[in-house]
Parts: structure tokens; C-alpha cells; sequence
């Protein structure tokens, strides 16, 4: 990556946790292209999608979006939406499962509120047969993160698993222990930006980290999902899984909703499980900050749309 493009994607990162620009690009609701990458304001928006990715092949997990929470109310709603969210899976017999961010369920405010928020779902989606993972946010919570995931599989949730980034220099022991303790987990670049003192900063070395992580976890044999858009890695694992006989029931792509939809379903055409993360909500903002600055171009195709009309 150019240092043009590591200032612009940083200076946009930068504007991902900024109220100002937050409540004014609210206000402009999907207008500014947000719509692209989420898959609706309301939960209903959401399932239809789901619906249609479903048709296609692919599976989804549905994030209702929100983070960084300020009240023990804000808490409390999401963990509501979040119920409410397991019935209408089920109601609509949809494939799917959910992801969620702790930061959500008031991690910054009480670990313990989180912790119980977060098990209260986790447990009526056990009932319900659907898994939840545990997005990871930035680096201040990865600890608790992992926290909360190992107490709740020592509790006896098998339906919970996380998420490790490849920019952290933590990661490769990080999956060496949580594969000892076969916890399900998703791999991810890293979509934060962190400190240089803890994270790799050239993208090179982050792909090539996010390879070995991969490795580790395929010869693990405990259930992976591989998430990302890079065609030249998801090329590789099909052939690394090939010539070593991992069975395509050990992993599954993930990809982000509107994010190489044809890739997709290709994938799940040749028969890969593949499942598509649809976020839905009114608190968009950040979310969609992180897709534009993992690809300047976004940046000008939105401007663009702006513009048509
Ligand atoms: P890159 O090398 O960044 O991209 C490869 C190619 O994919 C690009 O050349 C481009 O063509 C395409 N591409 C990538 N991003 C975009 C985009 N935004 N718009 C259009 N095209 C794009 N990160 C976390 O930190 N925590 C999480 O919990 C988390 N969960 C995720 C869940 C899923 C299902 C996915 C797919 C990603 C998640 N991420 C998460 C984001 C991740 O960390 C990366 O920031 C993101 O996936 C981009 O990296 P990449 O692997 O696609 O590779």
C-alpha cells in the first residue's frame, strides 16, 4: 500500500468514531451509499435479503449494527433487537446465524453487563439451533472479547466462537490457544486502525500472516471461517484443502454483503459453504466508514452516485 493511500485510509478510519460527521451522515440516512454495503434500516429489510442470498446459495449471518454504546438502556434495547432478531430467523426459515460486537452489549461500560447480556442471547440462540459469533472491534477489546467467549464455552455454549485479525502480532499465539480449546473462530485482515507498536502495518506481511493463520487453523481441524474478498487467498485455500484433504465441512468462506456477490455464489455453485455477512440498522455510520476505507475507490463510487440524477 502507497503512502498516499495508507494517510487517506487512516484519516478515514479516523472519521469512523466521529460524532459530528456521524449525526450528520445519519441524517442523510442510505442517501450517501451506505445501501450498498448494508442491507436495510429495519429488520424486516434485512431477512428479505437474507432471503434472496439464501435462494442464490448462500448462508448469511446478520449483524444488527450499533457499537460503542454510552447507557445501560442502549444495552438493554440491542440485546432486545438482537431476540427479537433469533425469532424472525427462524419465522422466516432463514439460513443463518448472527454476529454481534460486545462494545454493543456495554462491554465499555460493565464487562459483566456484557457478559450477561451476551449470554442471555447466546442461550435462546442455542435454543433455537443458530450459532453467534462475536465480531472483534479494536484492539482495547480484544482481551474481553476472548474473556467472554472462554466463559461461555466453559458454561457449556457450544454456539459461540469470535474473530482474529491478521494485523495483530498477537494473533499466531492467540490461534494456536484457541484452537487447543476448539473454539470456532472467523479470520479476518483487520479492519481497525491500531498502533504500529501491536499491529504489522505493511499489507503485504498482514496477507501473509492472514495465510499462516489460516494454515494453522485447516491442519487444526477445528471449524473455520475464512473471510475475505482476496481472490489470490481464496484460490489458495481451495488448493491448499485440496492437496490436504481438508474436508469442506472443516471451513466456509464469508464475505461482507454487497462485497463480490458473483464470487459468492460462485463459490457456493461449486460447492464451498459460503455465508454472506448482512449488517441491517439506522447505526450505520461506522460501518460503512471501515468498507470505504478498506478500498479508496469505494470513496469515488459513492461520490459518484451522489452526483447521478
Ligand atoms: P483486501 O486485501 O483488503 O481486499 C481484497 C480485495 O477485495 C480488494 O482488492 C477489493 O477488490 C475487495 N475489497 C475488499 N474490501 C472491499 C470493500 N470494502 N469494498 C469493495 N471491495 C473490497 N474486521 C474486523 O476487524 N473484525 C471483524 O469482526 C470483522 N468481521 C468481518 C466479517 C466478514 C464476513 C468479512 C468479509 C470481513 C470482516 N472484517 C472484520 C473486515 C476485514 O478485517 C477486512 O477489513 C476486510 O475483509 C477487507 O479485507 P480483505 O480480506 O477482503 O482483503
Amino acid at each position: 500500500m502507497d503512502i498516499g493511500t495508507r494517510l487517506f485510509r487512516s484519516a478515514l478510519l479516523g472519521l469512523a468514531g466521529n460524532r459530528v460527521a456521524k449525526k450528520f451522515s445519519e441524517r442523510y440516512g442510505m442517501k450517501l451509499g451506505a445501501s450498498r454495503f448494508v442491507a436495510g434500516e429495519t429488520m424486516e429489510a434485512a431477512i428479505e435479503q437474507a432471503r434472496r442470498l439464501n435462494q442464490s446459495g448462500v448462508m448469511v449471518t446478520l449483524d444488527y449494527l450499533g457499537e460503542s454504546v454510552t447507557s445501560i438502556e442502549e444495552a438493554e434495547a440491542c440485546e432486545r433487537a438482537y431476540i427479537d432478531l433469533l425469532q424472525a430467523i427462524r419465522t422466516a426459515n432463514i439460513e443463518g446465524n448472527i454476529s454481534l460486537k460486545p462494545t454493543q452489549f456495554g462491554l465499555a461500560l460493565n464487562e459483566d453487563l456484557c457478559l450477561a447480556g451476551i449470554r442471555r442471547v447466546t442461550r435462546e440462540a442455542a435454543e433455537r439451533g443458530i450459532f453467534v459469533r462475536l465480531d472483534m472491534e479494536d484492539s482495547p477489546w480484544t482481551d474481553a472479547t476472548l474473556r467472554i467467549v472462554r466463559t461461555l464455552k466453559a458454561e457449556g455454549c457450544g454456539n459461540i466462537g469470535t474473530v482474529i485479525q491478521a494485523c495483530l502480532y498477537r494473533s499466531r499465539q492467540d490461534v494456536r490457544a484457541l484452537s487447543a480449546e476448539g473454539i470456532n473462530l472467523r479470520l479476518v485482515k483487520g479492519a481497525y486502525k491500531e498502533p504500529p507498536s501491536i499491529a504489522i502495518a505493511s499489507k503485504r506481511k498482514v496477507d501473509a500472516n492472514m495465510r499462516h493463520l489460516i494454515k494453522t487453523r485447516l491442519d487444526s481441524g477445528v471449524y473455520t471461517a475464512i473471510a475475505t474478498h482476496d481472490e489470490e487467498i481464496i484460490q489458495w485455500v481451495k488448493s491448499y484443502t485440496r492437496t490436504h484433504n481438508v474436508s469442506r465441512s472443516a471451513f466456509e468462506f464469508q464475505m461482507l454483503y454487497g462485497i463480490r456477490t458473483p464470487l459468492q455464489v460462485s463459490l457456493a455453485r461449486q460447492g464451498y459453504t459460503v455465508r454472506s455477512y448482512v449488517p441491517f440498522g439506522s447505526s450505520w455510520y461506522p460501518y460503512f466508514v471501515r468498507r470505504l476505507a478498506e478500498r479508496p475507490a469505494n470513496v469515488l463510487f459513492i461520490a459518484r452516485s451522489l452526483f447521478k440524477k
